[in-house]
């Protein structure tokens, strides 16, 4: 048995690193960042269990990728995700560590392990080679340390020592501050962190995103309603009759949610908006949309294309076609070339074809974000 646990913080919002996809989510080969990182520190050392910290968004989705890791909702600071996170850890030390810092190797690992002993908070850190100057003085740069992650510390001095409203960036200078004390070992510039997007390049450890396509298919059925405003695709349809539904009812885009989704590897709708939450209610099916795109841009992914077949004796759709394609690729924020709309009929068979409801199918194909510069 171990008496460490890992903890990786993968809350983070990215605010530095200018760029729509989360950087934890960035694909390494197949998997994202967060994983791999997890996976490769995982395979260093034995640890008691592995904590994730995580946006709440987000811990659904990571689950799917691996159900046996524990996840923490992560709080506003990294602080506060790490006291979250500490509540669930009851071994004698802990490992913590950021998830930007991607290329940690194995010999930091060994070494603060090796070391846990020596102090209360075993801490990495590199020299500075070049000058520094502090304030208009140039100082000894010999006397300047820069700290890195993973550090190690004893779990109950690292509680006590963050009990507190000051906000600290790593771990070693809460429990300095507290009056416990460090250890420092030499760290390696392999663990820089990955802060800019133009890190990505420097960060040799990390492959490009693998150029896997991924298919998706929706489908939904709504039946008619009276009196109800009747939306497709988030256009308005002159009708005096609309769809039965929790929401607006928009058949189309709730296809089209499913396929994106289904892509994505991310489940379905009612994962997402729930019906029996009356948040939903009546709800503009175009919100629940741009929430999904920005969630799948957020956590990787790109949209190829998209391909929906709306299956309706009533209404006539042809002529919205054009209207529908335009807004879709302005909610989805892709070209409209990127979005195909086809209209049938049922041939007057079956409920569609007795003009009780709509169903429309959809495909959507996704791939990865590219973070490698110069790679098509
Ligand atoms: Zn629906």
């Amino acid at each position: 048995m171990s008496d460490i646990t890992l903890i990786l913080l993968c809350a983070g919002n990215s605010s530095r690193f200018e760029n729509k996809v989360k950087k934890q989510w960035l694909r390494i080969g197949k998997k994202p960042l967060w994983l791999k990182v997890t996976n490769k520190l995982s395979s260093y050392a034995k640890f008691d269990k592995t904590i994730i910290t995580a946006h709440k968004d987000e811990i659904n989705y990571m689950k799917k990728f691996d159900n046996n890791l524990m996840y923490v909702t992560g709080g506003s600071t990294r602080q506060e995700s790490i006291k979250n996170a500490l509540q669930e850890v009851t071994t004698k030390y802990v490992m913590i560590t950021d998830i930007a810092r991607a290329c940690i190797p194995k010999k930091i690992i060994k070494n603060l392990i090796k070391n846990k002993n020596k102090a209360d908070c075993i801490v990495p850190y590199i020299d500075v080679s070049d000058t520094v100057v502090y304030q208009d003085q140039t100082i000894q740069r010999d006397d300047v340390k820069l700290i890195q992650t993973p550090q190690l510390s004893k779990t109950q001095i690292l509680k006590k020592a963050i009990k507190t409203d000051i906000d600290f960036t790593d771990d070693s200078t809460a429990i300095y501050n507290y009056g416990a004390s460090r250890y420092f070992i030499k760290g390696d510039i392999k663990s820089q962190k990955l802060t800019y997007i133009d890190d990505l390049n420097k960060l040799k450890c990390l492959k490009p995103a693998s150029k896997d396509i991924f298919i998706g298919i929706g489908y939904d059925i709504h039946p008619f309603e009276a009196n109800k405003k009747m939306f497709l695709g988030g256009v308005h349809i002159k009708s005096d009759i609309g769809f039965k539904a929790h929401s607006d009812g928009d058949v189309l885009i709730h296809s089209l949610i499913d396929a994106i989704l289904g892509a994505a590897q991310a489940g379905d709708i009612g994962e997402f908006f729930p019906d029996t939450d009356d948040k939903y209610k009546n709800i503009d099916s175009k919100v629940l949309l741009e929430n999904i795109k920005e969630f799948i841009v957020k956590v990787g992914y790109q949209i190829i294309n998209i391909d929906i077949t709306i299956i309706a004796q009533y209404p006539k759709v042809n002529s919205y076609k054009k209207e529908i394609q335009i807004l879709l690729a302005k909610l989805l924020d892709i070209n409209p070339y990127q979005i195909n709309i086809k209209a049938t009929t049922a041939e007057k068979l079956g409920f569609i074809g007795r003009k009780e409801g709509v169903a429309v199918q959809t495909v959507a194909s996704l791939k990865f974000y590219n973070h490698k510069k110069g790679q098509k």
